[in-house]
């Protein structure tokens, strides 16, 4: 609907089905219903669910995994083996250890940064002035890939209230394609969630990361 309102295409949009808390049999009906990516927040969570719903005989399409939840370098070894997307690159170390680790199987990892769009002390992610720097260092890494910028806004009464923090988000993206600090560009933006997924979309958006509205229905 808001794509028709704001004449985007919907299969621009990837939806991110949020599985955190929900069991394998709830994330194997959204993935019958037609869910092809689904997110976690714990690495150790989502080990679990990758395997209980790996391609079986059954026919169970593949899933893509994406990590949207704070990454413990200590976990990083653990997590480049099953997911597809990293989306909460929230600093230059924890890059590089992903770099490193991926380079020992061989892998190249695909990121996206995480921006601290807003101004809320707890939220973890890299400060919007640092972000150009940020994708300068992290460029420079062979084993990683990074596909485009992330952010969670702030909780706010009225959702009307995100869209100076999406608006940031995309003009970010924006200014690093345009300096082309990397040769492919970036191409993610992921934002939005259950409360505010209409105005991220609004603001740019291609990837929403949705729970509540997709496993409370
Ligand atoms: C839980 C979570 C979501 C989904 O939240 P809902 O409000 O249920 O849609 C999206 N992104 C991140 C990083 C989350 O932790």
């Amino acid at each position: 609907m808001t794509c028709s309102k704001i004449k985007r295409n919907p299969d621009e949009i990837t939806i991110v089905a949020v599985g955190k808390g929900r069991g394998s049999e709830q994330i194997r009906e959204a993935v019958e219903a037609g869910i092809t990516d689904i997110g976690e927040n714990r690495v150790q969570e989502a080990i679990k669910k990758y395997y209980e719903l790996r391609v079986t005989d059954y026919g169970l399409r593949k899933i893509n995994w994406h990590l949207v939840g704070h990454l413990q370098t200590n976990k990083v070894k653990d997590a480049i083996r099953i997911f597809d997307l990293i989306q909460s690159v929230d600093s230059i170390h924890l890059a590089e250890e992903i770099d490193k680790q991926a380079a020992k199987i061989n892998k190249t990892q695909d990121i996206l940064i995480e921006i601290k769009t807003s101004p809320e002390e707890t939220k973890f992610g890299i400060r919007p002035q640092e972000a150009i720097g940020a994708v300068e260092e992290m460029v420079k890494l062979k084993n990683i890939r990074i596909n485009g910028l992330m952010t969670i806004a702030p909780l706010v009464d009225n959702p009307q209230k995100t869209r100076p923090y999406f608006k940031m988000l995309k003009a970010l993206k924006d200014k690093i394609n345009e300096l082309r600090i990397t040769n492919y560009g970036l191409r993610i933006l992921s934002m939005g969630m259950t409360d505010d997924f209409e105005i991220a979309i609004e603001e740019g958006a291609n990837m929403v990361r949705l729970g509540r509205a997709i496993f409370e229905i």
